[in-house]
Formats: structure tokens, sequence, C-alpha cells
């Protein structure tokens, strides 16, 4: 089990901001509906953790509001002692984001789960940020509409976790991420006040406040409410499973695919290894002897999707695929899709352990980044199956190893870090979609210089002058609002104290 640099003793626990757990509970409490303040240990554990489950930080104190009144009461209460606070989803999140800070309170949005409208005539959902991904689709599908934005975890996460995450996925790369769904939203600044940004309609004048809490990870305060758009469902969909001899030639089929100016709705990639996997545990039936596949999907009217569907299966073939599969109906095209929506839990039939990395890369150069991260697994002799979003870049290396073998987790960690350095050395991101969190928060300055990091701590203090929402997360040194930042002299007194390392 990792300790997150900073993870404060259990002595320290009992204090928070020099007032103790039981007496902020008490104050609490009468703010709250029943049972809504936990301070039982043992209950407390339940949030030790999000989905990246090696941190774990038992919370000092989970709060439960069932409305943005309650959470704004919450976060005042943090803010007059200058008590970190830490917001909740479902904690399905994949960088630690909503791992708990030991001296302060967890704010769970799981009783916010209201859809508070649905407006067809506006496109627009109304729905509090405990709402499931799919939970505005199921209400707006009868009627044509659905929430594009489709995280492989859509049954579980919450639209507040989306926003916070800037979530993405399979469908994303003509959709959009959440960014672009997401049209307002009522907030509660650290400093505990409510406001409303943005609402149903878009291009409000004023600095694009919207832009900056969505993708913020929790560190601007916590959205109680959010406005989405809803899209119209398309007319028809059309889904074809590409087989290739290896990454290469179906990384050129991509290339030619998007270059032809065909904007699929989904283009993902598997390669052997990702196959091999996803065989043994759904049985998929994917192509005999493929070394990559490609799952392309296309959709909206009818005579469009016809059209490009005949430019896809042509550059595919030209590119050299050997086997091209149309799926003829839901089924077949949900067979297709199992493969690649049970890769990630699937590798773990062909390797006890694994890292799921994300990052992100100019399409272009996929070919070449898969064959360097192919010489790096060579090297090292740690194996690594590729899963990812081809149209967007976005790569979900997943490196395998087994704990139990001396130096493996080691080897595995280092090839996974040495993959975010390709990332950057193409021209690409630490993220793609996971977000930066406790986990990448080290390597933002692979990515960005001190100025760059210092202007982003400018917008940061602008809403959170006590450095109390989410400290600790996406940025990698303790850099407190006040300081002049970027300029230390010596060491922070932070380090001095043993509560933070500079990686
Ligand atoms: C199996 C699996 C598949 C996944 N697939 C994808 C994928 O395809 N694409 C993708 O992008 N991600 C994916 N993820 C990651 C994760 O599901 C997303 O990041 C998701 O958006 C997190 O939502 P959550 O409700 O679980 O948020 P949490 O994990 O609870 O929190 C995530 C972050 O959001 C903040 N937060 C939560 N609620 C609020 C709020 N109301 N206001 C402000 N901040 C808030 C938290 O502080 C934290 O920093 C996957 C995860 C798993 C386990």
């Amino acid at each position: 089990m990792g300790v997150p640099p900073g993870a404060p003793s259990d002595a320290g626990r009992a204090m928070m901001g020099g007032m103790d757990v039981a007496g902020l509970a008490a104050e609490l409490a009468p703010a709250l509906p029943r049972d809504a303040v936990i301070t039982d240990r043992q209950r407390l554990r339940t949030y030790e953790c999000d989905g990246l489950a090696h941190y774990r930080v038992i919370p000092a104190l989970v709060v439960l509001p069932e409305t943005g009144e309650q959470v704004a009461a919450v976060v005042r209460a943090c803010a007059s002692r200058r008590i970190p606070f830490v917001a909740r989803g479902s904690g399905t999140g994949l960088s630690g984001g909503a791992l708990p800070h030991a001296e302060g309170v967890l704010i769970v949005m799981s009783k916010m789960r209201d859809i508070l409208e649905i407006d067809l005539d506006n496109q627009r959902a109304v729905v509090e940020p405990g709402v499931i991904n799919l939970q505005p689709t199921r209400a707006a599908q009868p009627s044509g509409y659905y929430f594009a934005p489709d995280p492989s975890s859509q049954q579980v996460c919450s639209i507040g976790g989306n926003l916070a995450e800037n979530s993405g996925g399979a469908h994303c790369l003509k959709y959009g991420f959440t960014a672009g769904h997401v049209t307002g939203v009522e907030f509660v600044t650290p400093l505990g006040e409510l406001v409303e940004i943005g609402g149903k309609a878009v291009d409000f004048p004023g600095y694009d406040l919207l832009g900056a809490i969505v993708g913020s990870e929790g560190t601007l305060g916590i959205a109680t409410t959010i406005t989405v758009r809803l899209t119209r469902t398309p007319e028809t969909v059309q889904t074809v499973l590409a087989a290739f001899e290896d990454t290469d030639t179906a990384g050129h089929a991509v290339s030619a695919i998007i270059g032809a100016g065909v904007i699929p709705a989904a283009i993902e990639m598997m390669d052997a290894l990702a196959i091999e996997a996803a065989e043994a545990a759904v049985q998929c039936g994917y192509p005999e002897g493929a070394g990559a596949v490609l799952i392309v999907e296309l959709d909206g009217a009818q005579a469009t999707v016809d059209r490009q569907f005949e430019q896809v299966t042509a550059h595919c073939e030209e590119a050299g695929a050997f086997e091209l599969r149309i799926a003829e109906d839901d089924t077949q095209r949900a067979l297709f899709w199992r493969g690649r929506k049970s890769a990630f839990a699937a590798v773990g039939r062909i390797s006890p352990d694994y890292i799921v990395q994300d990052g992100v890369i100019p399409r272009t150069v996929l070919p070449d980044v898969l064959r360097r991260i192919g010489e790096l697994a060579q090297d090292s002799g740690i194996r690594v199956a590729n899963v990812f979003h081809a149209g967007d870049g976005n790569l979900h290396p997943l490196v395998l190893f087994d704990a139990a073998v001396d130096g493996q987790a080691e080897r595995a960690e280092e090839v996974s870090v040495a993959i975010l350095g390709l990332c950057i050395e193409y021209g690409g991101s630490i993220t793609g979609e996971h977000g930066v969190g406790m986990d990448k928060a080290k390597h933002m300055p692979r990515m960005y210089t001190d100025e760059d990091l210092d202007t982003m701590q400018l917008v940061r203090c602008a809403f959170d002058p006590q450095s109390i929402s989410n400290p600790g997360k996406v940025f990698p040194t303790p850099r407190l609002c006040g300081e002049v930042p970027g300029r230390h002299k010596g060491a922070h007194p932070a380090q001095e104290a043993g509560l933070a390392e500079v990686f």
C-alpha cells in the first residue's frame, strides 16, 4: 500500500487546524440530515481510496450532504478553520483525485442523485453532481436524446466526477470530452459561497470560469448542480471490425480515415497482447492471427453513414486489413465492443498484476510511439498490452507484471513512467482522460516550466486563497497562495516539517 507524500500520522488525526474532529462533527450535524456525518473509523475506511486503490488515506470526517446549501455550509465551516476538504463522486477515478486528506473532510456527493430537469426544447438536462453518467441518457432516450460523454465507467461514475476530470470515452472522438457538454454549474467556492456560472445558454461574457472549473479535479471548489447538453440520438449506427497484421498498418488506416475528412464516432485499437487477454476473458472471437484490430463506428444520417462506411472500408483495405467484419445487428455490434470494453479487466487473465497507464499523443505519431513502447517492453522484459482510443491518440498501455517476482513491480513502474516520457517527447501529454490527481502530480514539471505552473497557481489562488480545496492534487509541490511562487530559496517550510516532498 502506498503512503502518499505528506500523509499524516494517526496522532495528527485527532486535531484538525486546532479543532478536534468530534467538535467539528458536532458543529456540522445540525446543518446536515441525520446520519450525514460519519466519524466511525470502520465506516470512514469505506472511503479511503478511489479507483487507484494502492493509495489509501482514511479521512478525518466524511459528510454526505443532500443540497447545495448543505455543501456550502460544510465548506464554510472548513474555510473558517483552514481545514482541507475533498469532493468525492463515485470514487472511480484512476489518478487518486478523490483520495481523502487525513486531516480533512471528505464531501461525498452520492446522496445528490436527482435529475432536476430534462429540457428537450433547449436540449439540456439539469442534474445534481452525484447523478450517474447513464442516468440522463436513460431519462432522455425515449424522446430521442442522450448524454454523449461515455467513459467506460459510465454505469457507476458521477457527472460531478466527469466534470472535474473532463472525462472522455470511446465516442468522444466525434462528440468531444465533457467540457463540450457542460453549459452551466451551481458551484461552492472554497470560501463557501454558492455561485451560478453559465446556464442553459452558451457564451456568457466575462472570463470563461466554466472552462477553468471543468477539468480542475476538485481544486477550485465543488459543483452542486450541473447543466449538460443532450445530444440527438443518431438515425443509424454502423460498426466495422478490421483485422491487421500489426499496429503499424492499423495506425496507417486510422490516419488515412481521418485524413480523408471522415470523423467516425469511435476508432478503437487493440494490439495482439490485448486481443489475447480479451479472448481469454470473454471469447470475443476476433479474427485469428490479428496483430491489431480496429473497431470503427460511424453514426449519423443514413446517407452520410453509407458513404463514409465505403470510405472507411476502402482505407482499411488499402492499409492492409486482412479481414473486415461488419456488424449486422446490435448483438454483433455488442460482441465487437465486448472484447474492447473488457480489455482492462481481461489482462488479469494473462498477468497477476498490471498498471493502467493513460497518456495522449498526436494521432500521426501512433506507429512511432507504439514501436518505441515495444522496444521498452523488449529491453525491460516487461510485457505491455496496448488498448486505445486511436482516433484521438489517447493511449492506455497496460503494463503487466508479477509483484511476487523480485524487482518486477519496480521495472513495471519504470516502463510505465518511461511511456509518459515518450508521450511528452512526441508532443503529447501525461494524461489523456484519467487526470493528474495525486498520482501524476510529480510528472507535471516534466511537461511544464516553473513559470507555467506558477501561472496555473494564480488561477487556483484566485478561487482558493487558503489552498484547502483538494490540496496535494494536480500540483507537484505545496505551492501555497500568498507566496511568491516558483522562486523558492531553500526548502519550503512544509518540506522542513517533513510534510511534503519535491520530486
Ligand atoms: C473501469 C474504469 C473505466 C474507466 N474508464 C474511463 C474512460 O473511459 N474515460 C475516462 O475519462 N475515465 C475513465 N475512468 C476514470 C473515472 O471513471 C472518471 O474519471 C470519472 O469521471 C470519475 O467519476 P467519479 O464520480 O467516480 O469521480 P471520483 O473518482 O469520485 O472523483 C474524481 C475527481 O473529481 C472530483 N469531484 C468529484 N465530484 C466533484 C464535484 N461535484 N465537484 C468538484 N469536484 C468533484 C474529486 O475531488 C476527484 O478529484 C474509468 C475508471 C474505471 C474504474
